[in-house]
């Protein structure tokens, strides 16, 4: 299983990818995360993204694009993956797809997690009271739905064209979500749907 979550900021993407890759077997790999422990590390890596991070822009494609092909090609990740954070720009997608095709590989299915606007607000706002993270605060949340918006909605338009969407309503309990999100990858993957009942 190859899978990719999309969803805007505060949609609940990295509980439910944590979740999902449990149920699936296969590793949950988020940009995000990866980008927040080399920062805190205080990696070369971390040091090119954390000024992009604190002001919610995007890091630049190439520093995140290597990162993952790098990622990508460890050990655990070839049997399968879930990517959560990636890709959120056209040219990432188009950088995946150059990864994938060179190891005659593809992606079984893409999930969009979907809340509206104002839950998400409130929900970011909600975390950025105990989160501590730096880019939890009213202004940059803002860009950071707007860039979402703007660049991510583009990715998932790029992956309906292709028929490999599949949406799942990102509101209610955190287990109302992973019931349904199953569903759907399970469904649009081929998967036999009773890991959704197990
Ligand atoms: P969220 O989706 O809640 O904003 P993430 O944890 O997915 O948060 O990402 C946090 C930050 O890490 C982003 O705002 C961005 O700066 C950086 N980042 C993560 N993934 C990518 C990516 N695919 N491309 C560029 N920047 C990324």
């Amino acid at each position: 299983m190859r899978l990719v979550i999309i969803g805007a900021p505060g949609s609940g993407k990295g509980t439910q990818a944590a979740r999902i890759s449990e149920k699936l077997g296969v590793p949950a790999i988020s940009t995000g995360d990866i980008f927040r422990e080399n920062v805190r590390n205080l990696t070369p890596l971390g040091q090119k993204a954390t000024t992009f991070m604190d002001n919610g822009d995007f890091v630049p494609d190439a520093i995140t694009n290597q990162m993952v092909r790098d990622r990508l090609r460890e050990e655990d990740a070839q049997q399968g993956f879930l990517l959560d954070g990636y890709p959120r720009t056209v040219a990432q997608v188009d950088y995946l797809d150059g990864i994938l095709n060179s190891a005659e590989l593809g992606i079984s299915a893409v999930l969009q997690l979907v809340v509206p606007d104002s839950e998400l607000v409130s929900r970011l706002l909600a975390r950025a009271a105990e989160s501590g993270r730096s880019d939890d605060t009213e202004q940059v949340i803002k860009h950071r739905l707007e860039l979402y918006h703007q660049q991510t909605e583009r990715v998932v338009s790029r992956y309906s064209e292709r028929g490999m969407l599949v949406k799942a309503d990102g509101t209610g309990s955190i287990s109302d979500v992973l019931e349904r999100a199953l569903q759907a990858v399970t469904e649009a993957s081929g998967v036999l749907s009773r890991l959704v009942s197990q």
